[in-house]
């Protein structure tokens, strides 16, 4: 459902787009393409420190004069010269390889005479090296056209394409302008951080989680004041809300009789797509749409116990949040992971259990102890969810499970 919504928004949704230094592009939404401005590589371009030459040549077997030498760096010699067959030319990894060769032979895989100045091919076990015409040179234009797209519009930019965005002289780029998000925290047993909490009273974090995962995943947060469980503050502090892309409230969506969450936003027309899932935790979560004199504005109402907040985020808020950016890539980050311990738990919810994932190249996932969707200070330690699916009341260490990465 979010993923249908997400698709629909990624070409029809409104966006402004600014343009920034590429530096300071890292983690933003590209709104326009980068084009390769020249052929990628400019010339043919040597991937090896060796010899350029005729690859027939070596086949030969016979010494081959060395004539000079190519850095990277130097000059591409004009008018070209085509390299005499018989010769070769001392080169330079990314060096420009000189007109005629088709092959260049690695240092080691010769042997230079410096009395005559020649090399000769390295024979192993009788065998000589069998060298490919093209070895070891990217030909001109092999990678990218003058004018290709490198980056398409709707790339979220990773260093690779800092970098590949830097090697088409894209000093600026145009990126889109981040989706304003307001966070809303309902319930009357919060304070935020400023008091001291009365015995009976909880610090707001889900403001706090919430505003990081958004800026996280490329949006701004706008945290808002709080709300009490009363429907009448509930409904103007949302109507107030509503002049971002995206409201997100926190509380106040289960059964209880202070919950007034699903109330309020029917009162003020909201029409809902979803009201709960078969998770755990996270399962009262309710995704909809609001009227707003400038156009719907979608919601998301998240059960407020924290690991519920941000579970519930990172599965159907974030691919939301992604497609309000202009991101291309919408879906939950799943992965797979090998367990590092035997984990039971009640079928018929899928369930996502805060897990610590470790192990370089081979990545085990772990899940810490908790005391349930509650419980923030064991799962701060986690860095990952996982997964059982709603059949399973029972996995076991080293079998292969699926993750959802925060
Ligand atoms: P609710 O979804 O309103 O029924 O709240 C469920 C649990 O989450 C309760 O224990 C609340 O105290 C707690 N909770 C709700 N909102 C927040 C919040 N913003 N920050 C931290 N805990 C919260
Ligand atoms: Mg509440």
């Amino acid at each position: 459902m979010v993923r249908e919504h997400a698709a629909s928004l990624r070409f029809a949704y409104p966006r402004k787009t600014e343009i920034l230094g590429l530096p300071h592009a890292l983690g933003r939404v590209l709104g326009r393409p980068v084009l390769a401005d020249r052929d990628q590589p400019p010339f043919d371009r040597s991937t090896r420190d060796g010899y350029a030459c005729y690859a027939a040549d070596l086949r030969g077997g016979e010494p081959l004069t060395v004539t000079g030498q190519i850095r990277a760096g130097d000059p591409i010699e004009q008018p070209r010269v085509k390299l005499a067959p018989g010769h070769a030319v001392e080169i330079m990894t990314g060096a420009p390889v000189p007109a005629g060769a088709d092959h260049v032979v690695m240092f080691e895989h010769v042997e230079r005479d410096e009395e005559t100045d020649s090399i000769r091919p390295i024979r192993r076990n009788g065998e000589s090296h069998a060298p490919a015409s093209g070895g070891n040179i990217v030909p001109a234009g092999a990678e990218a056209r003058k004018g290709d797209i490198i980056l398409h519009a709707g790339t979220r930019l990773v260093p690779a394409h800092i970098a590949a965005a830097a090697a088409c002289g894209a000093s600026m780029v145009h990126v889109y302008a981040p989706p304003r998000v307001s966070i809303l925290a309902s319930g009357d047993e919060l304070v935020d951080l400023d008091s001291v909490p009365l015995p009976h009273q909880i610090r707001n974090s889900n403001s706090y989680s919430l505003a990081a995962q958004v800026t996280a995943g490329g949006g701004q947060p706008a945290r808002l004041p709080l709300v009490r469980d009363d429907p009448g503050h509930l409904q103007s502090a949302i109507r107030m809300a509503m002049d971002s892309d995206l409201l997100l409230i926190s509380g106040g969506v289960s059964m209880g009789k202070y919950d007034f969450a699903a109330e309020s936003l029917l009162a003020l027309g909201a029409e809902f797509f979803f009201t709960g899932a078969l998770i755990q935790p996270g399962k009262p979560v309710i995704f909809g749409r609001l009227p707003h004199a400038s156009g719907m504005k979608y919601f998301f109402a998240l059960p407020g116990n924290p690991v519920s907040t941000m579970v519930t985020f990172a599965l159907f808020v974030h691919p939301l949040l992604c497609a309000l950016a202009g991101d291309d890539n919408t879906v939950p980050r799943f992965a797979l992971a090998k367990l590092g311990a035997d984990v039971s738990v009640q079928a018929g919810l899928t369930r996502f259990l805060p897990a610590i994932l470790a192990g370089g190249t081979e990545p085990e996932a772990t899940p810490v102890e908790w005391q349930g969707s509650g419980d923030l200070a064991n799962t701060a330690a986690a860095n990952c969810f996982l997964v059982v699916p709603p059949d399973r009341d029972s996995l076991a260490a080293g079998e292969i499970a699926t993750i959802l990465l925060k």
